[in-house]
């Protein structure tokens, strides 16, 4: 298909755990490459050397500053790209690499890890670790009707995108925290244990019916407070569930 977007996915201090879980799509991923998203870049995959211009970078990791060539990167990433995507944990909110403090050999000055919204302006968050596979091929297929679909298409994936462009701006700091202060002691929750299924280090579990956060386990992913369904997420987009997902349904035909 001639009028594929352009997609290149950006290593910074990332495991690669979050490009494994976009090839977790299996063959979506291939129909995604197939119809809609020309991979111009990514290291792992391809033999392209230097950041070219894309429509959407897909960035893993998060940025060591004491590494002058990483930095480079990160910013050269946002001049070259019309939409930067945080695509998970790390690059949105540091996680792990939050724990960093250098002093290991053999670059102990390698002690400064930040998420890439604390150097460039970042359009969308992917939070996790990983991030879903489900996630990543919304993100993808959403980008794509939004820059190339018509009007109507258009208007979906921009109420699709937006919560997600709306976490990209409301910070870079992400601690389980994040559901007792935001969720909990707002009277919000519900029990839905939605929060516990998606940490990845089982630092919830539900008490009573209420979410208990052993703080020493958290790593920072962001994800419980991304997954609970009390707390970003607008009726917006929930009221358009159903159009969303046949959206998503038909263009995953391959
Ligand atoms: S509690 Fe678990 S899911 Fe929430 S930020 Fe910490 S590690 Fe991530
Ligand atoms: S995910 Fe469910 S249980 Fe966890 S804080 Fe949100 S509403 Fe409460």
């Amino acid at each position: 298909m001639a009028d594929k977007i352009t997609v290149g996915h950006v290593h910074m201090s990332g495991c690669t755990g979050c490009l494994v879980s976009f090839a977790d799509n299996y063959e979506g991923l291939l129909t995604i490459l197939d119809k809609y998203a020309d991979l111009v870049y990514a290291l792992t995959l391809a033999d392209v050397r230097h950041i070219p211009e894309m429509d959407v970078a897909l960035v893993e990791g998060s940025v060591c500053i004491h590494d002058h060539l990483s930095v480079e990167e990160i910013i050269e990433t946002r001049k070259n790209a019309k939409i930067v995507v945080a695509l998970g944990g790390c690059a949105c909110y540091g996680n792990i690499t939050r724990f960093c403090r250098g002093g290991q050999m053999n670059q102990p000055q390698h002690e400064g890890y930040l998420p890439i919204g604390d150097l460039i302006d970042v359009d969308v968050y992917i939070p996790g670790c990983a991030p879903t596979p489900q996630q990543i091929r919304n993100v993808c297929v959403m980008a794509y009707l939004l820059l190339k679909g018509n009007d109507e298409q258009k208007s979906l994936a921009g109420a699709y995108l937006t919560p997600f462009m709306n976490l990209a701006k409301a910070g870079t700091e992400a601690c389980g925290c994040d559901i007792m202060t935001q969720v909990i002691n707002q009277g919000l929750c519900m029990g839905c244990g939605s929060c516990a299924a998606s940490c990845p280090v089982r630092a919830i579990t539900m008490e009573y019916g209420k979410p208990q956060i052993e703080r020493d386990l958290c790593v920072k992913c962001g994800a419980c407070y991304a997954q609970c369904p009390r707390s970003f997420y607008s009726f917006d987009v929930v009221n358009q569930y159903e159009g969303i997902i046949d959206a998503i349904n038909a263009a995953m035909q391959p």
